[in-house]
């Protein structure tokens, strides 16, 4: 067990690794983070920052030595350096899910060996062998990178054969997968937490809607297909935690269709779409992982509320803030960004409704 008043280490300085330190300044633990850029998000909210690349070996190793646990907050680190942290500190989650939530082709092999469904997919590497999968997949269908997408990008939609070649252009070649298009009725996330123990505990699933791409809001319960839906997808989600021998917090995605839920894609993380939990749930996704890596008990993740929702405030959307603190319910969060670049999260809002 780490006890409260030793140092976490978090690999990523954004709005998760701000949350993630508050959550652990709550329960009196110091934050530690690592990141190539010289601030960001988490800077006010962390005792020390260290600047440095992912790749920078000697960096890290000197980062790792003077905390008691890694984490990290976002999946595009590299899995090599995240593996030799592992000789100084406990890091967890196991780089083990890093490489396979990393990598589109072996996240669905990978979950579909527990029995779980995700789009029908073929792996592509040629334009030759994307005219295949797009024959035998059909259209529609979504081209996705392998590798380092986020938020919608790296992804092109074909919708007639004409699309193909500008699609394999759009992801400039990079190894790819084709996905069959999911006719499905609601997104959902299950937002799961393994202890240290194995102790397994997921929050209410939250009907997540999308906007140009990138989540809007977030609302529980969800109730309809979602709430049918949900406890086979939590099922997945436990025998996913417990064959990477998981600590800490997961996301799945999945589509709610009319055969069941269909796995869309995972993150070895807290997720926004379950940011509700701050005030929505009796124990928040931001404590619980950071209970996780500690080795303390999980917290409740029962809701706190009858229903919660929370609204991501993109881009110019954080300008409304005026107008959503003259609602004295509503509990506003803003990353303390400098910059309200289109499409970039600024923040968001939770309401609890009684
Ligand atoms: P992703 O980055 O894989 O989460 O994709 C971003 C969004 O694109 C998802 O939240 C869906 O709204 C949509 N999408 C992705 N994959 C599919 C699919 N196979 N079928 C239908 N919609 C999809």
């Amino acid at each position: 067990m780490i006890a409260p008043g030793a140092t976490i280490g978090i690999l990523g300085g954004g709005q998760l690794g701000r949350m993630l330190a508050m959550a652990a300044a709550r329960l009196g633990y110091r934050a530690h983070i690592y990141s190539p850029e010289g601030s960001g998000p988490a800077s006010e909210v962390s005792a020390e920052w260290t600047r440095g690349d992912y790749d920078d070996g000697e960096a890290l190793a000197r980062f790792a030595q003077g905390v008691d646990v890694v984490t990290f907050e976002f999946e595009n680190i590299p899995a090599a350096p995240l593996r030799r942290l592992a000789d100084h500190a406990p890091v967890h989650p196991n780089p083990a899910a890093l490489e396979v939530a990393q990598d589109r082709l072996s996240e669905k092999t990978f979950v579909t060996d527990l029995g779980g469904t995700p789009a029908p997919f073929r792996a592509v590497d040629s334009l030759e062998a994307l005219h295949e999968a797009a024959a035998a997949l059909g259209l529609p269908a979504i081209l996705k990178t392998r590798r380092f997408g986020y938020d919608g990008k790296g992804q092109a939609r074909l919708l007639t054969a004409d699309d193909i070649a500008p699609a394999w252009d759009a992801v400039a070649g990079a190894p790819a997968i084709l996905e069959g298009f999911v006719p499905f009725e609601r997104e959902f996330s299950i937002i799961a937490v393994r202890g240290a123990d194995g102790a397994f505990a997921a929050w209410d699933a939250p009907d997540n809607r999308h906007a140009d791409g990138i989540l809007a809001t977030s609302t529980v319960p969800a109730g309809g297909l979602i709430a049918a839906q949900a406890p086979e997808a939590i099922a997945l989600a436990g025998r996913i935690a417990d064959r990477l021998d998981y600590v800490g917090v997961l996301t799945c995605e999945f589509f709610a269709t009319d055969t069941g839920p269909v796995f869309n894609e995972m993150a070895p993380r807290v997720h926004n779409s379950g940011h509700w939990t701050i005030e929505g749930a009796i124990t928040c996704q931001f404590e619980n992982h950071i209970r996780a890596i500690c080795g303390l008990p999980l917290g409740a993740t029962a809701l706190s509320a009858p229903r919660a929702e929370m609204r991501n405030l993109i881009g110019a959307e954080a300008d409304e803030w005026p107008a959503i603190l003259a609602d004295p319910t509503a509990h506003l969060h803003l990353y303390g960004k400098h910059e309200a670049r289109p499409g970039r999260k600024m923040g968001h809002v939770t309401r609890l409704l009684f």
